[in-house]
């Protein structure tokens, strides 16, 4: 399954944050096929929908998705050159499927900055400097064994060779290669070259706890979100220690504390549903009387390969899927309204499945 990876300098609050994650933790007995791993966290991912499907459908049980963090410690300045452990925490990167760097925003002088001070943009471009080189030696191997075939006018080559300059032009200009637009064909290149600075990026300003309600007012969150928007990325400003203060809590206390803190939602649950879409994750549900369940797809996927997350005997035997979508099902008021309303549909095999979308299949066993 795909697992965002949190990393930043030392001091910045990974720990604290990554407690957060496994204190607020799933239920891993729900989710027997996710990875145990120290680490790694697994939390669930909140929906609304689900609750109100669970009100709609009153079952026995409900059980939402599941999400994986993984806790990559270790970055140092020379990483890339292979300095300390920085192997090791690269290739744990390119393990990952997008990126969470935590920033340190928040004035502590009793807390070490690495730096000596606090510069949050400072702090991003050590990381992102060692990323962007990692990435240049991976480029400039592939360019060697692809000049000459290039030369020769070999067709792929050629394609290949112009994608391979182009990120190397960037990489030259410290732009990572997320920052570049490719039409398909040569997506598909960058794809195979696991690329470091491919991987799609997330910023966490960590601020202190009383600077949450008006974190607009921190003027190094400021720099980081003038920072991301240049390379098109996304900022989520949370205090990691609130976090564990609310990994700590039941769900109402949890409600109540956070109404006293004066915000909606906690940044925790900020940092799972960005982290999801940027992984462009879907969820759709099943709802029978025994259970509701969301589960997690890979948005394009098709209904067959869908089911398969289930089971895989729901792939191989794949006859329809039933389908009606979160929204009209609610409107309905139930499976049997939605019915004579007309909105559930039957579904075949290339039927690419909707976020939102409330799936039976039918199979043959
Ligand atoms: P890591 O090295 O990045 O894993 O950082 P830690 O999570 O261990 O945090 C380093 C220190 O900073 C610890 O003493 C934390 O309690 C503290 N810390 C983390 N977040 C905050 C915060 O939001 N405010 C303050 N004042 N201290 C924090």
């Amino acid at each position: 399954s795909l697992t965002a990876g949190i990393v930043g300098l030392p001091n910045v609050g990974k720990s604290t944050l990554f407690n957060a994650i496994t204190q607020a933790g799933a239920e891993s007995a729900n989710y027997p096929f996710c990875t145990i791993d120290p680490n790694v966290g697994i939390v669930e991912v909140p929906d609304d929908r689900l609750n109100k499907l669970t009100e709609l459908v009153q079952p026995k049980k409900t059980v939402p998705t599941a999400f994986e963090f993984t806790d990559i410690a270790g970055i140092v300045k020379g990483a890339s050159k292979g300095e300390g452990l920085g192997n090791q925490f690269l290739s744990h990167i390119r393990q990952v499927d997008a990126i969470c760097q935590v920033v340190r925003c928040f004035d502590d002088e009793n807390i070490t900055h690495v730096s000596g001070k606090i510069d949050p943009v400072d702090d991003i471009e050590i990381i992102n400097l060692e990323l962007i080189l990692a990435d240049l030696e991976t480029v400039n191997k592939r360019l060697q064994r692809v000049e000459k075939l290039a030369r020769q006018k070999d067709k792929d080559a050629v394609q290949e060779h112009q994608v391979l300059v182009m990120i190397k032009e960037a990489l030259e200009e410290e732009k990572p290669a997320r920052s570049l637009s490719f039409h398909d064909e040569q997506q598909k290149i960058v794809r195979g070259l696991h690329l470091l600075t491919a991987k799609p990026m997330l910023y966490v300003a960590n601020v202190g706890e009383d600077e949450l309600v008006d974190s607009d007012a921190n003027q190094h969150v400021k720099t980081v979100k003038e920072y991301a928007s240049k390379e098109g990325s996304e900022v989520i400003v949370i205090s990691a220690k609130i976090e564990e203060e609310i990994s700590e809590l039941d769900q109402e206390e949890k409600e109540m504390f956070l109404e006293e803190l004066g915000i909606s939602e906690s940044g925790l649950d900020q940092l799972i549903k960005a982290s999801y879409s940027l992984l462009g994750l879907g969820t759709y549900f099943t709802a029978g009387v025994q259970e509701v369940r969301a589960w997690t797809f890979k948005k394009g996927m098709k209904a067959p390969q869908a089911a398969g997350i289930i089971h895989t005997d729901f792939e191989r035997g794949f006859i329809r899927a039933e389908t009606v979508s979160y929204d009209d099902l609610l409107t309905a008021g139930s499976m049997a309204q939605a019915r004579d309303n007309g909105r559930v549909r039957l579904e075949g095999k290339d039927y690419i499945v909707q976020d939102g979308d409330v799936i039976h299949f039918r199979f043959n066993v």
